[in-house]
C-alpha cells in the first residue's frame, strides 16, 4: 500500500469512529483509550533464499497489532503482502475489536502480516518463513492470549506451519490459531465461512427491497477465497451475477455468469480473462456497472472520490475490509445508495474462527451443516439488530453498526477497570 492510500485508510477509519463517538457522547479520554493500540510489535524475520544459483540473505518485516481486549483475547488474521506496513495493520486490527464486538463474540482485536508477495517465494520458504515469524511472536499467543486466523495472501497451509511451530514448546494446541486444516482442528465450513457470510447478507438485502434474487444484478470485485465463496454461494442460491474480476481484469455477462465454469477457467488459465461466453471489461468500469447490488471483495479504498459519484448500484456490501473511503461514504449517502459495513458483512469469517476455537477447547467438533446453519442465524441476528439501531436513531448502518460495537467495547472497559 502507498502511503497516501494508507493515509486514505487511517482516515477513513477514524472518520467513522468519530462519527459513531459524537453520537455516543464519549469523553475525549474515553476516545483517546478506545483508539488507541494495546500493544504494536515490529520483528525481523530473516530467511535464507536461493536465487539466480547463490544463496542470498532477506530479511522479512512482521508486524502484530493488538488493539484491545476488554472482551477477550486478542483476535485477528496474518495478512502477507507487499503493501503491509505498521500503520495498515493498525487500521485492521482496531477494525477487528469492532467486528468481534459487534457479532458479540468473546474476542478483542488484533492484526499481523508480513511485508512480501507471496507468489514470490516458493512453498519450503513460505514454510521457513513462517515459521521464523512465529518463533518470535510467540510470547504474544495463547488460547487465551491472541489467536491469529488467515487474511490476504494466507491460507489454511500457512495456519497448520502456526500450529506446529507452537505446539513444539507448547504441546499440541490446535486452539492457537484458526482456519487450521480440518485435519489438524479446522472447523468445516472455516474456509467458505467469509464468503458464505456475505451470500447470507446478500439475499436478506435483496428481499428487504422486494427483489427476487433470480433476478437482483450482482457485481462482484475480486475472485479470492472471499470473492470466489460469495459468488458461489450466491450461485447456489439462485442469484445472478453479472460481472466478476481479478487482478488482471472483469468479465462481464448481462444474463449471468456460470460460476462453477468461471472456477474452472481460472484453474485452466490462472485468469478470469477469456472466459466464454462473457466480454471483457476494466475493474474501473466494472464497478460503476448498473446493477442492483455491488460487492468489493478485494482492495481498500477501492471505492472513492474519483469513483463514488459514478457507481450506479443500489446497494454496495463491503466484503474486502475498508473497500469505501470515508469521502465515497459521505457522496453515496447523499445519493440514497445503502452500504452494508465490512464489520457486519465480512464478520462470517471471524465467527467461523469463533466457532472453531470452541470446537477446540471442547475437543468436540461439529458437523458442517451445523457450523452453516449456525452462521447464518447469527449473522442474520446481528443484521437485525443494526438495522434496527439504524431505523431507530435515523442514522445509516455504518454508523448504527460502530455505535453498537464501540458501546459494548466501552462498557467491557468500565466494568473491568481496564
Ligand atoms: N482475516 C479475517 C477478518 O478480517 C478473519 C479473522 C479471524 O478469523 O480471526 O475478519
Amino acid at each position: 500500500m502507498n502511503k497516501e492510500k494508507q493515509c486514505i485508510c487511517q482516515d477513513t477509519q477514524r472518520h467513522f469512529l468519530f462519527r459513531a463517538f459524537d453520537s455516543l457522547g464519549l469523553e475525549d479520554a474515553q476516545r483517546e483509550l478506545l483508539l488507541s493500540s494495546f500493544r504494536e510489535t515490529r520483528f525481523s524475520i530473516p530467511v535464507v533464499l536461493h536465487r539466480d544459483g547463490r544463496d542470498t540473505l532477506c530479511t522479512f518485516q512482521g508486524y502484530r497489532v493488538q488493539h484491545n481486549h476488554a472482551r477477550g483475547p486478542f483476535k485477528g488474521g496474518l495478512r502477507y503482502h507487499p503493501e503491509v506496513n505498521q500503520g495498515e495493520v493498525r487500521a485492521l486490527a482496531q477494525l477487528m475489536t469492532w467486528k468481534t464486538a459487534l457479532i458479540d463474540i468473546p474476542f478483542g482485536g488484533a492484526k499481523g502480516g508480513v511485508t512480501i508477495n507471496p507468489a514470490e517465494l516458493n512453498k519450503s520458504e513460505l514454510e521457513v518463513l513462517t515459521k521464523r515469524f512465529i518463533q518470535k511472536m510467540e510470547p504474544l499467543l495463547g488460547v487465551h492470549q491472541d489467536i491469529p486466523a488467515p487474511d490476504m495472501g494466507t491460507n489454511a497451509q500457512v495456519m497448520a506451519w502456526i500450529l506446529e511451530e507452537y505446539s513444539k514448546t507448547h504441546g499440541y494446541t490446535p486452539g492457537i490459531v484458526t482456519g487450521k486444516p480440518v485435519e489438524l482442528g479446522g472447523s468445516q465450513g472455516r474456509e467458505e465461512a467469509t464468503g458464505f457470510g456475505v451470500a447470507c447478507v446478500t439475499r436478506k438485502v435483496a428481499g428487504g427491497m422486494s427483489l427476487h434474487l433470480e433476478d437482483t444484478r450482482i457485481v462482484i470485485q475480486g475472485f479470492g477465497n472471499v470473492g470466489f465463496h460469495t459468488a458461489m454461494t450466491l450461485a447456489r442460491m439462485g442469484a445472478r451475477v453479472i460481472a466478476l474480476s481479478d487482478v488482471r481484469g472483469a468479465v462481464h455477462c448481462e444474463a449471468g455468469i456460470d460460476i462453477e465454469a468461471a472456477r474452472a477457467h481460472v484453474a485452466q488459465t490462472g485468469w478470469l480473462e477469456g472466459l466464454p461466453g462473457t466480454e471483457p471489461l476494466s475493474n474501473e468500469a466494472m464497478l460503476e456497472l448498473p446493477c442492483h447490488i455491488l460487492i468489493p471483495a478485494a482492495l481498500e479504498a477501492v471505492i472513492n472520490c474519483d469513483n463514488a459519484g459514478a457507481i450506479q448500484a443500489k446497494v454496495i456490501i463491503e466484503a474486502a475490509n475498508m473497500p469505501v473511503t470515508h469521502q465515497a461514504d459521505t457522496e453515496l449517502q447523499e445519493r440514497g445508495i445503502i452500504v452494508v459495513p465490512d464489520i457486519l458483512a465480512n464478520a462470517g469469517g471471524v465467527l467461523a474462527s469463533y466457532y472453531e476455537w470452541v470446537q477446540n477447547l471442547q475437543e468436540f467438533p461439529w458437523e458442517h451443516e451445523s457450523v452453516l446453519r449456525r452462521l447464518e442465524q447469527h449473522l442474520l441476528r446481528v443484521y437485525g439488530e443494526v438495522s434496527h439501531h439504524a431505523e431507530e436513531n435515523e442514522t445509516d448502518l455504518r454508523t448504527a453498526a460502530y455505535e453498537l460495537a464501540i458501546g459494548r467495547v466501552n462498557k467491557a472497559i468500565q466494568l473491568r477497570g481496564f
